[in-house]
């Protein structure tokens, strides 16, 4: 697929802002651990980032699926972390847009297109990640409100969230268990300090994805008003969650898709500068095709995310397609990473060069927003006719 003039202006306009405030400052602040600057937030904020596929009277864009998955292609060009960022405002704000009442469009929509609310996603627990059905963290009703109560894990941004998007049982007695769980928007004040006793957290160590902390959370008695309830109707938590799962599928599929690209980019420069045995690297042939066929499966990769974005954009059911750019996009970052990283030879491993910085990225697509496996399991099911 070819992109069209608007298009084309919008990837341009993102990869300027990259060029310009990003790139630059990514590979000091990874190394240094630090997370990235609430500027830079701010600044994605003011360009419409977050609201980007809101609808215009909720303080959004209006724009399309392909869209979004162009500017989150080029923000994680620059840093993953920063591509990143977006994901947690798509996962709020689609679940509110087609699930939420009109009372909470209008309270929260408007406030994360804008920034004045960040979001996390809280879904995955220390014993339950994948089965998704028995997730445990319960939200009985006390005093007029939810409460809170038991553990969610890799909750990533939570520091800097204003806003958790939490999956909890709100009924424990219901058969199947899948039922009885829901979906509340949790408010909180931002900083990594949480409020306890009733809400605690502490971030964990990972080897990559440096400018964003995900942590575990610890939840014993945090409140949350009954009107926080998605469509104020307990119980359709889980269906919620499935059916908006296709925006964050292609979502990860363009991250990884610029991951991949920032690899190549900087393996291709690398290949026409260094010099050994009297040529550059590029030279060999061996080089020459690393770099081949890394472009090849990149393209690849953005042509199948662009095709579920265009299934997305008609209306139609675009779990398969989702599901397929999200895994292949996944494992092609991490092996073109790899291989990219191959290149620079030992300057590779080094962290004076950004290629370490891609491949330890990289490697976590094939874990987050369904692992490979379960997504094989989800494009299975269809082909098979759900057996
Ligand atoms: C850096 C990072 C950031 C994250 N951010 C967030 C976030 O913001 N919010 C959030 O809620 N979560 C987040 N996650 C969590 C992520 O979504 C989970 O790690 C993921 O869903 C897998 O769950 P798990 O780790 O419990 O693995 P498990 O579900 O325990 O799986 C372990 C292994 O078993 C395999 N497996 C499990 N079930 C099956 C099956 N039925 N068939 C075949 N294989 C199976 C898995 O594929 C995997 O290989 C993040 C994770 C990471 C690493």
């Amino acid at each position: 697929m070819l992109l069209d003039e608007e298009h084309l202006q919008i990837r341009d306009s993102v990869r300027e802002f990259v060029d310009r405030e990003i790139r630059p400052i990514a590979d000091e602040l990874d190394n240094a651990e630090k997370e990235i600057p609430m500027p830079v937030i701010g600044k994605m904020a003011e360009l419409g980032y977050f609201g980007l596929i809101f609808p215009a009277e909720y303080g959004g864009m209006g724009m399309d699926t392909l869209s979004m998955a162009i500017v989150t292609e080029e923000l994680s060009r620059g840093w993953l972390s920063v591509g990143s960022v977006m994901t947690r405002m798509i996962i709020t704000g689609t679940l509110i847009m087609a699930h939420g009442t009109d009372e909470q469009k209008k309270k929260f929509l408007p406030k994360i297109a804008s920034g004045e609310m960040l979001t996390a996603a809280a879904f995955t627990e220390p014993d339950v990640g994948s089965d998704t059905a028995s997730m445990k963290l319960r939200a009985p009703k006390e005093d007029g409100q939810y409460k809170l109560y038991g553990e969610k894990t890799w909750c990533t941004f939570a520091n800097r969230a204003h806003l958790l998007t939490v999956l909890a049982r709100t009924n424990p007695d219901v058969q199947p268990k899948h039922k009885g769980l829901s979906i509340l928007l949790v408010e909180k004040k931002q900083g990594d300090d949480f409020a306890p006793p009733e809400l605690g957290g502490s971030a964990i160590p990972t080897i990559g994805y440096k400018g964003m902390k995900s942590y575990s959370l610890g939840f014993d008695g945090y409140p949350c008003p009954l009107e926080n309830l998605l469509g104020v109707e307990e119980g359709k938590g889980f269906y919620q969650l499935m059916a908006t799962y296709e925006y964050a599928r292609i979502q990860t599929a363009a991250r990884a898709v610029g991951t991949a690209q920032a690899s190549f980019d900087a393996a291709l420069k690398y290949a026409q500068e260094r010099v050994q045995f009297g040529k550059t690297i590029g030279e060999f042939q061996v080089i020459r095709h690393k770099l081949a066929h890394a472009a090849t499966e990149i393209e690849a990769a953005r042509q199948l995310t662009y095709y579920a974005c265009e299934k997305k954009d008609s209306g139609a059911r675009s779990d398969l397609e989702a599901g397929m750019a999200k895994v292949f996009a996944a494992e092609m970052a991490e092996r073109v990473t790899s291989e990219m990283l191959q290149v620079f030879g030992g300057y590779g491993y080094s962290r004076e060069y950004p290629a370490q910085r891609f491949w330890r990225d990289a490697r976590v697509f094939r874990i987050f927003e369904g692992t490979s496996e379960i997504q094989y399991e989800v494009i299975a099911k269809r082909l098979l006719g759900g057996k």
